[in-house]
């Protein structure tokens, strides 16, 4: 059962998607990663997409499409995560464009619902690996890494992402309302729709999920 998250910035579905990742073996595909790996590799997109995303707004439907379809090919054969896309109504049916021509029948979206003022209070206090994009909170207890400013799990240095400034929070939440909010009906018609509540604990986000795909594997 492939998983897409619908969610506003900071919810927490990058730590969704590394817990899935480690305990059911899911790949993790995050089109924000893939950017970042762009922006840090300075090739032409990355220095294209750089000043859009620390402004906080959405890079072009085209430029994302054709990263996510490269990495789509390559890991059709596997459950997979897509944790950044679709961000838009637009973008959701090349999404089903695409999983009709991989054959990929069986997904779930998930919808981790969470106010502005949580999401900006996380937001502001992540930090994340410089190296395998793990991700941490200095402001919360459970969340903060082991030994300060370094990554638990590859030693690596933890930094603060570029778009998780106070100014660039509120355009990223009001582009997620005006532009990806809106597949949560597009979703709900569809009854592909699963909500969970991302104000509570990451553990207990992680057992709903695991509840969400158990009854969606028994349902197919
Ligand atoms: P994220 O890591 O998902 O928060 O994404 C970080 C930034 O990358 C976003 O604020 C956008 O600028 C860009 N981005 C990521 N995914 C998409 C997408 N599907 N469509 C357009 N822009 C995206």
């Amino acid at each position: 059962m492939n998983v897409i998250f619908i969610a506003p910035p900071a919810s927490g579905k990058g730590t969704q998607s590394s817990l899935l990742e480690e305990k059911y073996n899911y790949k993790h595909l995050s089109t924000g990663d893939l950017l970042r790996k762009e922006i840090a590799k300075k090739t032409e997109l990355g220095i294209e997409v750089d000043k859009i995303i620390s402004k906080g707004e959405l890079v072009s439907d085209e430029i994302i499409t054709k990263l996510l379809k490269n990495e789509l090919e390559n890991m059709k054969h596997q459950k997979f995560i897509l944790d950044g896309y679709p961000r838009n109504i637009n973008q959701a049916i090349t999404l089903n464009r695409l999983f009709t021509e991989l054959n990929c029948k069986n997904y779930v979206t998930i919808y981790l619902r969470l106010e502005e003022e949580m999401a900006m209070a996380r937001a502001l206090g992540r930090i994340v690996c410089s190296h395998c994009e793990a991700s941490y909170n200095k402001y919360f207890q459970n969340l903060m890494p082991k030994e300060n400013g370094i990554c638990d799990k590859c030693h690596s240095k933890l930094v603060s992402r570029v778009d998780d400034t106070e100014e660039s929070f509120k355009i990223r939440f009001q582009t997620y309302l005006s532009s990806t909010a809106p597949l949560i009906d597009y979703y709900k018609e569809r009854n592909k729709l699963h909500v969970v509540d991302a104000s509570q604990s990451h553990e207990e986000i992680f057992k709903n999920i695991e509840d969400i795909l158990a009854s969606a594997a028994v349902d197919n």
